[in-house]
């Protein structure tokens, strides 16, 4: 085996051949703007809401120009407005709690458990303790709580939830798809996730009006009898007065190149998922390492994966991201001290203030993490797990012996 991986972690496949062609026939239509439609064009926008919405089992479906876009636009047509608590994720990625701070609403973390997902505990004590009637609930890096138990305890006590999506396209609780127990359902169609159109966003919704005002708020104007996936004109009559303009719309050009990735998105999550289960094997009785076990009602999608060197020394962390680094194999850190690329802790979102969460601190200082994308053969995936298996035995033993 090569002692050194020379792959790339942010290069994604190439755009589908099928995709291309979309884009290329939209670019010679001149049309590009989602409601530049001629008579009987459905138009590449609407078709992919129709189609999103038909392969989640949902009523409604509207893209929009990105993941985050998609957030705020969910938070504020369910009532969120400035001076809101909104409940959210202690670990999660920075446009979560921005969604939140960007309606001048106050974002309340819940704490992370060791298997990284939201502290259920924690949740009913927060929203006691803050009086939020909503959780934006990030599924970070593809692992869901147990959806089951979480919506009980938010529907008892009258919170909405909003799925943030971002790392679940394509992945399911109880059979159950990710987007579908919350309000809305937001994903991204940004580069590093599971569809690329560069920049891209999609909300999924079973409510009526507060899908309307989505609609109004993503900058429909009076169009919003071209979609396909949206309730009748009497629910937008109810809603458009009220509800600004705050443009945010996908265009048919990047709409031409989701669809066909759509298509084939089941195929592309079995081939993130068999990349996974290698590492995972690799590392798993790792000395010093935990796998984070998946439960068996979780259909997860394995574009990353994490693992908790836990108790470790941030020096002893460093040293198997540097050992690693110098071996080609790029591992984020959720315990370091600044943000760093696309990672950053609450620590450094100091436009709000939170309280301590020493518990959280615990498995964020041990949190390791790790894109795998498709352009990674499955022996790539064992040589990337291999190295990072003997580097963490190698500083682990280093530990023992001090
Ligand atoms: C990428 C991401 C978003 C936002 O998506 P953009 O399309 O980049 O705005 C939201 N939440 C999480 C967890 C993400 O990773």
């Amino acid at each position: 085996m090569q002692d050194r991986f020379t792959g790339n972690f942010t290069q994604q496949e190439p755009i589908p051949e099928a995709a291309i062609e979309a884009a290329v026939a939209v670019l010679r239509s001149g049309r590009l703007h989602r409601y530049n439609l001629v008579p009987g064009e459905a138009g590449e926008v609407a078709l992919l809401e129709q189609e999103f919405a038909a392969k989640l089992g949902a009523k409604y479906c509207l893209a929009v120009a990105s993941g985050g876009y998609a957030l705020g636009a969910a938070l504020r047509a369910c009532g969120v407005g400035p001076g809101d608590r909104v409940l959210t994720n202690a670990f999660t990625l920075a446009p979560v709690p921005g969604a939140i701070a960007a309606l001048g609403a106050e974002p309340v973390l819940v704490g992370v458990t060791p298997g990284l997902v939201i502290d259920l505990d924690d949740l009913a004590r927060k929203i006691d303790a803050s009086g939020a009637r909503c959780l934006l609930l990030s599924h970070m890096r593809g692992h869901l709580a147990d959806m089951r138990a979480l919506m009980a305890l938010c529907d008892a006590a009258g919170v909405t939830v909003i799925e943030d999506c971002a790392h679940t396209m394509g992945a399911s609780w109880d059979g159950v798809p990710s987007g579908r127990f919350g309000r809305f359902g937001c994903f991204s169609t940004q580069t590093y996730k599971h569809l690329n159109s560069g920049e891209g966003g999609l909300l999924i919704s079973d409510d009526a009006e507060a899908f309307a005002r989505a609609v109004i708020l993503s900058g429909s104007y009076m169009l919003y009898g071209s979609h396909l996936a949206a309730p009748g004109p009497e629910v937008f009559e109810r809603v458009k007065y009220t509800t600004p303009n705050v443009s945010g719309r996908m265009d048919h050009l990047r709409a031409a190149i989701l669809r066909p990735q759509l298509a084939d998105l089941q195929r592309q999550c079995d081939r993130w998922n068999e990349r996974y289960r290698v590492v995972e094997e690799v590392l798993r009785g790792t000395p010093g390492l935990t796998v984070i076990e998946r439960p068996p009602a979780e259909a997860f999608v394995g574009s990353s994966i994490q693992a908790l060197l836990p108790g470790w020394r941030a020096e002893d962390v460093q040293a198997v991201l540097a050992r690693c680094a110098a071996r080609g194999v790029e591992l984020k850190w959720f315990g370091a001290p600044e943000p760093a690329g696309f990672t950053s802790t609450y620590a450094s979102w100091r436009y709000a203030e939170f309280p301590p969460m020493p518990e959280s601190d615990a498995v964020l200082a041990g949190l390791i993490d790790m894109r795998l994308p498709l352009t990674f053969s499955l022996e790539d995936c064992a040589q990337i797990g291999a190295i990072i298996r003997a580097e963490v035995s190698a500083v682990y033993q280093r530990q023992a012996a001090e």
